[in-house]
């Protein structure tokens, strides 16, 4: 049966009056849904989140916005196994890679619950110290931060439909800025059904939430200046995005979240075999399998000293070897297809142009399986790392390229720059002044670096991991972007503003105040 997405917009859901398009099962290519946002008033969604969900937003305070994130988080865990099975069907996403997604959904609302109470009982927060202006401390100053006034847009990437759908709307809530969803439509059914268990919940005000099923439409023509804008997915949308003449003339807040050739860099001091090298070896693996490559965290660049590229290959081709793709309801099956059929098609041409300048080492672009979006995985090694195209093309599925150097921190910085600004990179080694080095070198074009060491291997989180508690996000390519952070993530929807006066009055309303007891 072929499930109808509607939008839910001025507290009502909505089917579309057009063409709808089609979602497909990614392993049966069956039709499984359609979708069309045709007829939506985009100004009357606009106008209903700022004129009926800020406010409501804006008379709750931080603790007990917090309370509704929790709330929230609890109510969408209870549909976790449902959610599970939408997401193997229409993400083609095994269940490890389907609890990726949606616990990382509701594991990000709790942690901005709980962030929540680090912002005091207040509904504005204060911004360090106050500052004595005057010749005394009668003139004083202030910074603090307001929610806006407006909405957020969030457009998000098919590849994680719940985690970007929930990561972004827990940090707009917590700074009580109302919220209009436009999911990746590639994935649409998962972040409709989410929309759904939101909206059944009651747990938020009306007009806090909106959803978009399909098109934008001219929603974007018709933002205004105390509206933001945060987007992820590839850097081509980005640019045209970013290029739109009303979101510029009314200087919408954007945030952007693009394409990333993140890399892994294995140090020079690390000997075959040892916890390090095993740790490496692992991630890399992890990066290319898990949710078929489809992360925009994952190691898409593979730096290894040149006198140890023939051990890294022999090893990395026999893990990549075991990696069983399959129906991801399978329990036998490690590896799931691709989302969707344009995703195949941009990938198998993606390994192409990569093989072009280097040898595949496994995989390859040829089909694995009669139906379904399936590649294998795929290892390349460059012919050189001075090969351009591995620096600007981020095949987005489960391929990686080996790139030999000399094994100097100054030369690993300098190759992995030539991505223009990452996501994350990872470095692997215990020589600590190589470690230093190679991270005040790679850290400008990076918004987060991860270091591997025997030291940390054991307790170790993956580089592709994005924590609530760490900023997510990077320059240039990546988008310039930054979101998440704990606390930090919520300043994007609001306004800093420096209040000068009497201390009396300025300090006394606005000054820093003990955080809320924790709970
Ligand atoms: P995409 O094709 O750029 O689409 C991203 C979102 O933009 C989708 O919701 C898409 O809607 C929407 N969109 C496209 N054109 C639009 C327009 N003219 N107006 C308004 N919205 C528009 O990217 P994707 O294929 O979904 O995602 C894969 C890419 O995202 C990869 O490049 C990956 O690196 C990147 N990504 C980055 C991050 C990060 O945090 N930096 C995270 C995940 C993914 P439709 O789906 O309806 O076309």
């Amino acid at each position: 049966m072929t499930i109808t997405l509607t939008s839910y917009v001025q507290g009502a859901w909505h089917a579309g009056t057009g063409e709808p398009r089609m979602l497909h099962n990614a392993t049966t290519e069956e039709v499984l849904a359609g979708f069309n946002s045709d007829g939506i008033d985009f100004g009357g969604v606009l106008a209903h989140a700022r004129d009926v969900g800020g406010p409501a937003l804006r008379a709750m305070n931080f603790p007990e916005r917090g309370a509704m994130l929790k709330a929230l988080s609890g109510a969408i865990h209870e549909h976790r196994e449902e959610l599970l099975d939408l997401s193997a069907a229409n993400a083609g996403t095994t269940r490890k890679d389907g609890k990726f997604d949606i616990d990382g959904a509701t594991g990000t609302l709790a942690s901005y619950a709980y962030f929540a109470k680090e912002c005091g009982p207040r509904n504005f927060l204060s911004d360090g110290d106050g500052i004595q202006l005057g010749r005394t401390a009668r003139f004083w100053g202030q910074h603090i931060h307001v929610p806006r006034h407006g909405a957020a847009v969030h457009i998000n990437a098919f590849n994680f439909p719940a985690w970007n759908m929930l990561e972004k709307a827990a940090c707009a809530l917590l700074a009580g800025v109302p919220v209009i969803e436009k999911p990746g439509s590639a994935t649409a059914l998962v972040a409709w059904r989410i929309a759904q268990i939101v909206v059944e919940s009651g747990l938020l005000p009306e007009g806090a939430w909106q959803f978009i099923a399909g098109s934008t439409g001219d929603l974007l023509d018709k933002m205004g200046p105390q509206d933001v804008m945060a987007f992820t997915g590839s850097a081509w949308t980005a640019n045209k995005l970013r290029s739109n003449t009303n979101l510029i003339t009314n200087s919408v807040g954007m945030n952007i979240e693009a394409d990333s050739l993140n890399a892994a860099v294995l140090g020079p001091d690390v000997e075959p075999g040892s916890e390090t090298w095993r740790l490496f070896l692992r991630n890399v693996l992890l990066d290319m399998q898990q949710k078929t490559g489809q992360k925009c965290t994952a190691v898409r660049r593979v730096l290894v000293p040149q006198d140890r590229l023939a051990e890294v290959k022999d090893e990395l081709t026999a893990m990549l070897a075991d990696i069983v793709t399959g129906d991801p309801t399978d329990r036998a099956t490690t590896m799931g297809p691709l989302a969707s059929a344009a995703q195949l098609r941009d990938v198998r041409a993606g390994i192409e142009r990569l093989a072009g300048s280097g040898s595949i080492l496994c995989g390859g672009f040829d089909p694995v399986h009669e139906s379904g979006y399936f590649v294998a995985p795929t290892l390349l090694e460059a012919n050189s790392a001075d090969e351009d195209v591995f620096h600007r093309e981020e095949v987005f599925g489960p391929v990686a390229t080996l790139l030999p150097y000399s094994g100097t921190a100054a030369d690993a910085a300098a190759i992995v720059a030539r991505g223009e600004g990452s996501l994350v990179g990872s470095l692997y080694a215990n020589d600590t002044p190589w470690v230093e080095e190679a991270v005040l070198a790679m850290a400008p074009w990076h918004g987060r670096l991860w270091v591997g060491s025997d030291r940390m291997a054991e307790q170790s989180l993956p580089p592709g991991m994005v924590l609530p508690s760490m900023v997510h996000g990077g320059p240039g390519r990546a988008g310039g972007g930054e979101e998440l952070g704990g606390v930090r993530g919520i300043l994007f929807y609001m306004q800093r503003c420096a209040v000068q006066g009497f201390k009396g009055q300025v300090h006394g309303c606005f000054g820093a105040q003990e955080p809320a007891k924790a709970t």
